[in-house]
């Protein structure tokens, strides 16, 4: 009995336990508030311990074009219990970079066409799981470090990349949660440093892809995707309303000229009515933006995005821009110049050139590059390695980031921080399968990216990150942030 009453007299004062209590009633007594033991459970959480991943479950689900994905549930032990607290998932490109992180599918045939990800979701739950429990959630960079070293791969081959994402993108939302702020603020906390976070923040200029070719859409179009992008003098909401209403009216031109069927949506929900030539893209394009009420290059902006590896044969070193028509890299890239003069609303042309055309990248960034941006997609794949090169060979002026084509969010952090140094741009973008999460949204605010690419504003998992800028832009308001 006595030694029980030293046993408990020892655990009251090494927790504090009464002098705690005694300060958070005295509190409670000052204040009186309405619900005394809602205010107890708030306040005694200060002596709470810090939460710690317990596990993570990760499961095979869909992405926007039926293909599976991984999901990861990030359970954490909180004030002494074991909580779900967020779960997240990886996307998937059509037009992959051959440097991009491996996305690990089953490859079984009979089962999703091989598109499995069975494997890539055990890897989470048997290997990754147990080496990150235990571990503090708010310090990303030191979780992604950690997969990273437990990978051993600069592509991600062990575990997946896609494993390795959805766990990324997992960790990042339920650190926000359980700190009680937005995504976007989590972000910048992991890429300027705690107390090095910028007092305003700013929304990005969307580049709505609204009319598609190449693998997104099946008709002779080569180049991929045809974007409009609003200038960024109006409010987010404003720059979002004016791209609404050229889809729509685009919409209603290409049935006009093209039939109903013409109003068939790519994958990332641009039009895909069956053009022949960029020129007659731009032209319905540039009519739309008119027929809108908006001037051309002023309010709202041209962008392509060629993806032009998904036409080019590397044995003859030949384009075939439009169907029967081939270039060769010089050619091409006069021909954008052309393209550029004639609908001088263009501001921005993506992976206009091979991921192995070097020559030609620095040579369109000679022709260019002080007029448009120069994105560079399939060639860097977000990877600070190449990047590097990049910037000292002068491949481009600006770089997709896709968080997926090299695998954590700090890998991410480490691309936009050598682009910006370099005075780049960077465009914050989603990959043609999707899910609704919105996790882009929130890094290309946190960590100031000027871009984001993120499909046309229709589809569920498209406008899933359009509605939730327009929440962070109430949110900035709100806090006197923007
Ligand atoms: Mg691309």
């Amino acid at each position: 009995m006595e030694s029980k009453i030293a046993e408990l007299k020892e655990y009251l004062e090494k927790n504090k336990i009464s002098q705690n209590f005694e300060d958070v009633l005295n509190e409670c007594l000052e204040k009186l508030p309405e619900d005394p033991f809602g205010f107890f459970a708030n306040a005694f959480g200060r002596y709470a311990h810090k939460p710690v991943i317990e596990k993570l479950v990760a499961r095979q689900i869909l992405d926007s074009r039926g293909n599976p994905t991984v999901e990861v549930d990030v359970y954490a032990k909180v004030n002494g219990q074991v909580k779900l607290i967020a779960r997240s998932s990886a996307p998937s490109g059509a037009s992959t970079g051959s440097n991009e992180a491996l996305e690990l599918r089953d490859g079984d045939k009979g089962v999703y066409g091989g598109k499995g990800v069975l494997t890539a979701c055990k890897n989470v739950n048997e290997i990754l799981s147990p080496q990150l429990k235990g571990k503090e959630l708010f310090d990303q960079n030191v979780l992604d470090e950690l997969m990273c070293k437990i990978d051993g791969t600069e592509l991600k081959t062990k575990i997946g990349g896609n494993a390795i994402t959805a766990t990324s993108f997992a960790l990042a939302e339920a650190a926000a949660i359980l700190n009680d702020e937005p995504l976007f603020l989590h972000v910048a906390k992991n890429f300027y440093g705690k107390d090095k976070i910028p007092k305003k923040f700013a929304l990005p200029v969307p580049m709505v892809n609204i009319l598609n070719g190449g693998k997104h859409a099946g008709g002779k179009l080569k180049i991929q995707e045809f974007m409009i992008v609003p200038s960024r003098n109006v409010p987010f909401k404003e720059r979002l309303r004016r791209v609404v209403a050229v889809y729509h009216t685009l919409g209603g031109l290409v049935v006009k000229k093209y039939g109903v069927s013409a109003k068939n949506l790519g994958d990332e929900g641009g039009f895909a009515p069956l053009i022949d030539t960029p020129d007659e893209a731009l032209n319905i394009i540039e009519e739309a933006i008119t027929t809108a009420g908006f001037k051309v290059g002023e309010d709202i902006g041209l962008a392509l995005d060629s993806a032009s590896s998904e036409f080019y044969d590397s044995e003859k070193k030949l384009y075939e821009i439009t169907e029967g028509k081939f270039l060769t890299s010089e050619e091409l890239v006069d021909y954008y110049v052309e393209l550029v003069k004639n609908h001088p609303g263009i501001m921005s042309i993506e992976d206009g050139l091979d991921e192995k055309d070097y020559a030609g990248w620095i040579n369109m960034t000679q022709k260019l590059g002080d007029k448009i941006m120069i994105v560079q997609d399939d060639i860097t794949t977000s990877n600070p390695r190449l990047i590097k090169q990049g910037i000292e060979e002068k491949w481009a002026n600006a770089l997709l980031l896709k968080i997926n084509q090299i695998g954590t969010m700090k890998e991410g952090y480490e691309a936009v921080r050598l682009i910006h140094g370099n005075n780049g741009s960077v465009v914050v973008s989603h990959r043609s399968g999707e899910t609704t999460n919105s996790v882009i949204s929130d890094l290309v605010v946190g960590i100031g990216a000027g871009y984001i690419k993120t499909g046309a504003p229709a589809r569920g998992e498209r406008t899933a990150k359009y509605n939730r800028l327009l929440q962070i832009e109430e949110y900035l308001e709100e806090h006197g942030m923007l």
